[in-house]
């Protein structure tokens, strides 16, 4: 059996397509994007993530060119392209709001930017009609825009990006005019067009699912910074601190302190848990994700950790459900999947029931 190729950010010695390098944008003295370095390889799928006003735009326009930093450089295979101008850069941007021209054809819109990059006319058709394939849109080459759907128009904003077959394509929101089942079949197409040509795609999004279902590796952004760069597994499975645990999925947060022999004493529960693994002593936040919790009449349950509690709420999610259960004051969420409840009596707002957990179910997380 052949090992799998090791994946480049994993290599030490792979030379990474695109470096940031120690960058900052101030607007006034507010610094947008602060001190952040990063290494993109060739062939990522690369999702820059965080909510609203975090500078996860202003750190792409910088890529495309659009915005100057104030402090630090951008290295394109080693060579310095901070000063480079836009159109001189080998990266094309998609716009959230796709910014076709409404007065032209698909065709011509897929074209504008070959035009005017002064290229033959036959080679120029011969691209127009390979993008059109690629992005599905035979048939609607002489339509315009406003005789298209939201997702055909998006398939006209990606083939005119990629047209000019740019080494790196900036995508900026690209599902966010889309609704969410559209949403997820695009989010396929992406990955397979992206895996196909190759290239290396760098997209901005708040969306955490969209991010862990495109994305190679993540960069999670808080205000200005870049707090972990992970592949989305490590991000889910082993946040760096509260905040990414808490921003990427859905996760219980306990507070206590640790003592030798991986004992943890909760603030707000009387209840002392058992650990394993690397305890660190002091105060901790011990993130556990829903499904990780395990849910059993009271009195029933079998775990290494145990609370006992009252079903609170109960959210119908159709694959799986999630169990707001009230200890004491504090209140847990736990999911399990539908499939399971066939056999037992399902669980009813008002049940008592035990919470139960392995000593390796949840992290420890900083912050
Ligand atoms: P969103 O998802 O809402 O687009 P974002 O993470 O992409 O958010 P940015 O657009 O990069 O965030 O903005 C980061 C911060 O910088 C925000 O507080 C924004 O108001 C501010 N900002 C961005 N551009 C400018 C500008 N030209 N002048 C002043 N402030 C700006």
């Amino acid at each position: 059996m052949s090992t799998p190729p090791v994946a480049p950010w994993r290599d030490p010695v792979a030379e990474p397509l695109l470096r940031f390098d120690g960058i900052t944008r101030r607007f006034g003295s507010f610094a947008a994007v602060d001190n952040v370095s990063l290494a993109i390889h060739e062939g990522e799928f690369f999702a820059l993530l965080g909510p609203s006003g975090c500078g996860k735009t202003t750190l792409l326009r910088m890529l495309a060119g659009f915005e100057k930093p104030d402090a630090g450089r951008i290295l394109l295979d080693g060579q310095d392209i901070t000063q480079t101008p836009p159109w001189l850069r080998p990266v094309n941007m998609m716009f959230q709001s796709y910014a076709l021209f409404p007065h032209l054809t698909v065709a011509a819109n897929i074209a504008f930017g070959l035009k005017r990059a002064g290229m033959p006319r036959a080679e120029l058709e011969a691209r127009v009609a390979e993008m059109v394939r690629l992005a599905r849109l035979e048939g609607m080459e002489n339509r315009k825009p406003d005789a298209l759907s939201g997702g055909q128009r998006q398939r006209v904003a990606l083939a005119r990006a990629l047209a000019r077959q740019p080494r790196i394509l900036l995508l900026d929101e690209p599902m966010a005019a889309l609704d969410k089942k559209l949403r997820e079949e695009t989010q396929f197409d992406l990955m397979a067009l992206q895996q196909r040509l190759g290239l290396t795609f760098v997209i901005v999004t708040h969306d955490q699912d969209e991010a862990m279902t495109l994305a190679s590796r993540i960069g999670v952004m808080n205000a200005g910074r870049l707090v972990q760069v992970d592949e989305p597994r490590v991000i889910y499975e082993q946040p760096s601190t509260r905040y990414v645990a808490a921003f990427v999925g859905d996760i219980n947060l306990l507070e206590g302190v640790a003592d030798t022999g991986g004992m943890f004493r909760l603030d707000r529960l009387p209840a002392v848990l058992r650990l394993s693994g690397p305890v660190p002593t002091g105060r901790q936040t011990l993130a556990i994700r829903p499904e990780k919790l395990r849910l059993a009449r009271a009195g029933q349950g079998v775990g290494d950790n145990r609370f006992t509690g009252r079903i609170d709420g109960i959210g119908y999610l159709g694959d799986l459900s999630v169990y707001r259960v009230a200890v004491d004051d504090v209140l847990l969420r736990v999911s399990r999947p539908n499939a399971e409840h066939s056999a037992s009596a399902p669980f009813v707002v008002g049940d008592r029931v035990d919470v139960t957990f392995g000593t390796d179910a949840g992290m420890l997380v900083q912050g």
